[in-house]
């Protein structure tokens, strides 16, 4: 793994000098002239074009799906590759691990800690719904009592 590493890596420095390799080039030189790496973060940063959710696209799919599914021998359809280093535009397989949807669903969670109104995502105050997702309870208790007293203004019963 390393090894197959190491080598796209010299096969990227190669392509340094080299002009873009044609469209029926093999993919993997395709992929590698690129990549660019950054020399403080390790990330493989995708210099071609990039699809709307901002990650780099290549051959149909995103470049650091085709990297993981090349070194990887392809992996199963419903797993979700997640960014260690948080960087979308980052193709190095070091940073990306496999997961499954409901895992990266809950990281990207935790780097949120509050609500979008300022509430505290905490034990008592969070709920988890089957995709991982959480919700606010204050939130959902502030909107009851708004429909509740929508209800009350018009001495319906609730
Ligand atoms: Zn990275
Ligand atoms: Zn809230």
């Amino acid at each position: 793994m390393v090894n197959q590493i190491n080598k796209i890596l010299r096969l990227s420095e190669s392509l340094k000098s080299e002009k873009e390799p044609p469209y029926f080039a093999v993919p993997i030189v395709r992929f590698a002239k690129k990549i660019e790496v950054d020399a403080l973060s390790g990330c493989w940063q995708w210099v071609g074009a990039l699809n709307s959710g901002g990650y780099g696209s290549f051959d149909g799919t995103s470049s650091h799906r085709f990297i993981y599914e090349y070194l990887y021998d392809g992996i199963l359809k419903d797993l979700h590759i997640d960014h260690l280093c948080r960087n979308k535009r980052c193709c190095n397989p070091v940073h990306l691990e496999a997961v499954t949807r409901l895992e990266n669903n809950r990281r990207a969670a935790a780097m949120i800690t509050h609500c979008p109104r300022g509430h505290c995502y905490d034990a008592e105050n969070t709920r988890f719904d089957k995709n991982g997702w959480r919700h606010c309870l204050e939130c959902r208790r502030n909107r009851r009592n708004y429909w509740k007293e929508r209800s009350d203004e018009y001495g319906l019963r609730n």
